[in-house]
């Protein structure tokens, strides 16, 4: 026994009986988090279109800063010194980070994946750069944020071959480094990263390896880059069905509607993705059959809101075709775009947890899916996903 705080509490409050799925509350050092969850992306210690107080409104509890950003500008000093992030954006509730390997990777072309770390030249001054596991846990241990990542060796999610083996391998070396130079262990989480690219064997061998471990938490990554929809959903079953059923699962970079769901049945608890936002940007709202462009003529002298049952104040007050005028051209149509899109997230999530909680969630699927797909023309990946928990469609 040790008199250590633990900063990350997971209780497990309902199981569906049917498919995986359960809904749980963690409880983290600045907020707690009900789970299954979908956290906003933060780049700039901000959201884009959002102030911290309106995320808040919107009942986001948790939202994702990026590490590289950060660490870039304002940097790991100003950051230590304005006493972490939470302080320097005025963010109350709950934060996670990621290492900074990913978007270092996916940014910059010129990075170099060495055994002691990601290479690269700073896009700010050319000079090189090195992004160890121990400097990625420097980083985020001065922005402070609740749980923070491992720095994993990622790969493209369509790659074969050896060099898919050697990353996973270099991934779980990483995680071990990760650990040793992590400093606020009362405060701060670190999740490792369930990679091997589309190979089941690699997957599994590095889910086992990562749960002899001693964390509080576990993500599942390299997904959602482009591979089949079949691959996607049959890695991230596999990976649940290893890692432990008493710690939060986080699944890397996915936010749409349809894989939420799917994915909570397969027993993940937690998701990130920029998609909600970006897609703001363009004009795009969405809905439950997918999304709206707002700019395209049919809008013009549309009077209707994005979608009548939505409770957001951009669809309580103004209409497709005032928000059609102003797509892409006035931020306010990013802001109140951004509004709904995450108003969207927020409640699929609620519908999500309340669903489970209530013994519910198979038939909600299985509503869900009738009206994505009226005519009942599944995409045989979501038959099968949903056949593997035991759900059949409608
Ligand atoms: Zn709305």
């Amino acid at each position: 026994m040790t008199n250590r705080k633990t900063p990350l509490i997971f209780e497990v409050l309902a199981e569906c009986k049917t498919t995986k799925a359960r809904t749980g509350r963690m409880t983290l050092v600045h907020h707690h988090v009900d789970t299954p969850v979908f956290m906003p992306v933060g780049t700039q210690g901000t959201l884009k279109g959002l102030l911290p107080q309106q995320l808040e409104q919107l009942d986001c509890q948790i939202i994702l800063g990026n590490t590289y950003h950060l660490g870039n500008r304002p940097g790991a000093d100003i950051l230590r010194k304005a006493g972490g992030l939470h302080k320097f954006m005025n963010w109350k509730r709950a934060l996670l980070t990621d290492s900074g390997g990913f978007q270092m990777v996916s940014l910059l072309q010129l990075a170099e994946i060495t055994e002691e770390g990601v290479k690269f030249k700073s896009p700010y001054n050319e000079s090189e750069c090195m992004l160890t596991p121990e400097h990625s846990i420097q980083i985020q241990n001065a922005i402070g944020a609740d749980i923070i990542m491992q720095l994993d060796d990622v790969v493209s999610s369509t790659l074969t071959g050896p060099r898919v083996e050697e990353a996973m391998h270099r991934t779980i070396r990483w995680l071990d480094r990760c650990l040793l130079a992590h400093e606020r262990l009362d405060e701060q989480s670190i999740f490792p990263i369930v990679q091997g690219g589309l190979n089941p064997e690699l997957r599994s061998e590095c889910a086992r390896q990562l749960i002899k471990r001693e964390v509080n938490g576990y993500a599942v990554g390299g997904l959602s880059g482009g591979e089949s929809k079949d691959d996607f959903w049959r890695m991230v079953h596999l990976s649940t069905n290893i890692l432990p059923k008493n710690k939060p699962r986080y699944l890397m970079g996915v936010g749409f509607a349809i894989d939420l769901i799917i994915c909570s049945a397969l027993g993940i608890d937690m998701y990130d993705c920029v998609f909600p936002t970006r897609t703001a940007r363009f004009g795009c709202a969405l809905i439950k059959t997918g999304q709206l462009n707002l700019k395209q003529i049919q809008y013009k002298k549309d009077l209707k809101p994005i979608d009548e049952s939505c409770e957001c104040n951009t669809c309580k007050i103004y209409s497709r075709a005032y928000l059609h005028q102003i797509a892409t051209v006035e931020t306010v149509s990013c802001h109140l775009l951004t509004v709904h899109n995450i108003a969207f997230q927020m409640k699929l999530m609620q519908d999500i947890r309340d669903s489970i909680k209530e013994q519910k969630f198979p038939r909600f699927i299985q509503d869900y899916m009738l009206i994505v797909y009226p005519n009942k023309d599944y995409p045989t990946w979501i038959i099968n996903a949903l056949q593997a928990v035991n759900v059949t469609l409608l």
